[in-house]
């Protein structure tokens, strides 16, 4: 049997995360095939084509399936599924809005977020926001997971090309149909793969302040913002930069929480950073009990303060 790797891009480019998904299927020790839908990404087939352990990439190219609806891919993937044992990619609300619509479509469970591979059908994976490990085995014929891709060393790429196989399509109707699309732009490290990541919670006050006191720290780090479910709730900062259980897992070198309580939901989404700093005016906030350095103090002085102090 082989394993199927769903491939999230965007439409230009691999998300980088499909080469720990890459690595991921290497447990099983079977010929790994990479899934890759849209319209007009040869460029992308020839990206994952070129990932070391891989055997063979499908593509599946039309107009109709740029937007990748995930009605369209789970379809798709339903419709070959049973040549696989396992079908997987990273977790994120990509594989989290096409792969359980697949699983429904094959019958079979989906495993979500697995952050460790213990058998060929045994996975260990996080409940109550990360404060317990479950050991959880799946008896399905085909096992469709989504994994933790930050427990999952990349895998390489080099300048070989395995076989890409074009399977053609028809347009499909749905009752869903794409409408439009608004990008949010930003010349900074996306969230999810940035180095540094500096956030911000409901204690700066308004999206003046968590702009203002906040960017000028993430510019001279050159990092990515993040916000507490609190900051975003109350209109301070775009939902897409929540870090936590509902939102972005992130696993930075460094990671600065201003104003943030530290609820679980929240350290669920970034306590596997390397290094954490918290700043908060509370000694006893919970985030201290998971930072590696922490300042109690005003967050509307100190942060000013640290900001002038880096070059
Ligand atoms: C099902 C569910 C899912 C959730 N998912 C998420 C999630 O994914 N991500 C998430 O973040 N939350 C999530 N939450 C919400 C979470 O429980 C908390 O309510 C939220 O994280 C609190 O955000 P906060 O720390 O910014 O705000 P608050 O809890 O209001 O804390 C503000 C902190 O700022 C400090 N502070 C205040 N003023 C200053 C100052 N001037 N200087 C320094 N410090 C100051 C306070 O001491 C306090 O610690 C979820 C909740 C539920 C029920």
């Amino acid at each position: 049997m082989k394993t199927l790797i769903l491939a999230e891009h965007n439409g230009i480019e691999l998300n980088p995360t499909v080469l720990q998904s890459v690595t991921a299927a290497q447990f099983w020790e079977a010929p790994i095939e990479i899934f890759v839908v849209g319209s007009n990404i040869n460029a992308v087939a020839q990206q994952a084509a070129s990932i070391v352990g891989v055997s063979r990439i499908l593509q599946i190219d039309a107009e109709h399936l740029a937007p990748q609806l995930a009605e369209d891919v789970a379809e798709l993937i339903a419709s070959i599924g049973v040549e696989y044992q396992v079908i997987l990619s990273t977790h994120s609300s990509y594989s989290r809005n096409i792969l359980p619509r697949a699983a429904a479509l094959l019958d079979v469970d989906v495993i979500s977020d697995a952050l460790e591979i213990h058998a060929d059908n045994t996975y260990v994976r996080a409940i109550y926001s990360g404060n317990v490990n479950a050991t959880i085995q799946s008896k399905d014929a085909i096992q469709i997971l989504t994994v933790h891709g930050n427990n999952f060393v990349a895998a390489n790429s080099n300048n070989s090309q395995v076989e890409i196989a074009k399977i053609a399509v028809q347009a499909t109707q749905y009752q869903s149909r794409w409408v439009s699309e608004a990008r949010f732009e930003s010349a900074r490290p996306a969230l999810s793969s940035a180095k540094v990541v500096v956030s911000g919670g409901g204690s700066l006050g308004s999206a003046a302040g968590f702009d203002h006191l906040l960017s000028p720290l993430a510019d001279k780090l050159g990092a990515a913002l993040g916000a507490s479910r609190a900051a975003i709730e109350a209109g301070f900062a775009s939902s897409d930069i929540l870090v936590g259980q509902s939102g972005i897992v992130v696993a930075p070198d460094l990671y600065i929480a201003v104003g943030i309580s530290g609820a679980i939901q929240h350290t669920h989404g970034m306590k596997d950073s390397k290094v954490i700093v918290a700043i908060n005016q509370d000694p006893d906030a919970p985030i201290f009990q998971v930072a590696d350095y922490w300042l109690v103090g005003d967050l509307f002085k100190v942060v000013p303060e640290l900001t002038a102090t880096l070059q």
